[in-house]
């Protein structure tokens, strides 16, 4: 009986310590939150790091992007994942952030917290590949369509149904689409029809850039699709 199931048992260990590698393990990890309150940047900030730390991640919270400018700091880093709508920051602590991602730190991020950020800040912009400038109707239903179902950000993943905020963006041409949304014209008649992006990734210098449109509260985290599509992203942007 035991020689029969010793195989079996062999398995299930290989597979577990398989699965229990994680592509985030011994990363280093800032998280910088803040910015307009209505986006809970807190609680987000923890749901991440939470998460990152399960994942063996070293994980260093930060309220201020005076962050960006402590040298030593950047140079350990991995990832940067940044919640912070609008609100500004300095010349110097903007170049700080973008000379890390050119130098292939990752960056990641989701709704305003990157999506609109430092609205006076073009720099910032043209790292991230678009910026925020309406959602139509506020609180819409809406259907989030997988344009690119072979990405191993959203392979897996089916389009799927949202009742929140529909992010109306400036984007950059250079991005490369995973998520669309399609507006119905209900609230601006002149929108009807056109397609936006909701999930995009980018390059920038050497860095690999992450975007979620998702994530307007906390609750929103709690739709499967929405969480998976943001740890991936998270994966695939880390150095
Ligand atoms: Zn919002």
């Amino acid at each position: 009986m035991k020689t029969r199931f010793a195989p079996f048992v062999l398995i299930c260990l290989f597979s577990s310590s398989l699965y229990s590698q994680s592509s985030m393990e011994g990363k280093n990890v800032l998280i910088v939150y803040g910015g307009w309150n209505g986006h809970q940047p807190e609680v987000f900030a923890k749901k991440i790091a939470s998460w990152l730390e399960n994942q063996r991640a070293n994980v260093t919270l930060s309220e201020s992007t005076a962050s960006y400018v402590e040298k030593e700091l950047m140079q350990s880093l991995d990832l940067v994942i940044q919640h912070i709508t609008m609100s500004k920051m300095s010349n110097r602590e903007s170049r700080g952030l973008r000379d890390a991602i050119a130098r292939g730190v990752g960056l990641a991020g989701c709704h305003g917290g990157l999506g609109d950020s430092f609205r006076n800040d073009t720099e910032y912009q043209y790292m991230v590949g678009g910026q925020f400038v309406k959602h139509p109707g506020g609180q819409t239903d809406y259907k989030v369509t997988i344009s690119n179902t072979s990405d191993p950000v959203t392979a897996g993943i089916n389009d799927f149904n949202l009742k929140t905020e529909q992010y109306y963006m400036h984007f950059d041409p250079n991005i490369e689409i995973l998520a669309t949304t399609s507006f119905s014209g209900e609230h601006d008649a002149w929108i009807d029809g056109v397609e936006m992006p909701v999930v995009w990734k980018k390059n920038y210098g050497k860095g690999r850039v992450f975007y979620s449109a998702l994530g307007h509260s906390e609750d929103i985290f709690d739709v499967p699709e929405v969480w998976n599509l943001m740890i991936r992203g998270i994966e695939w942007a880390v150095k």
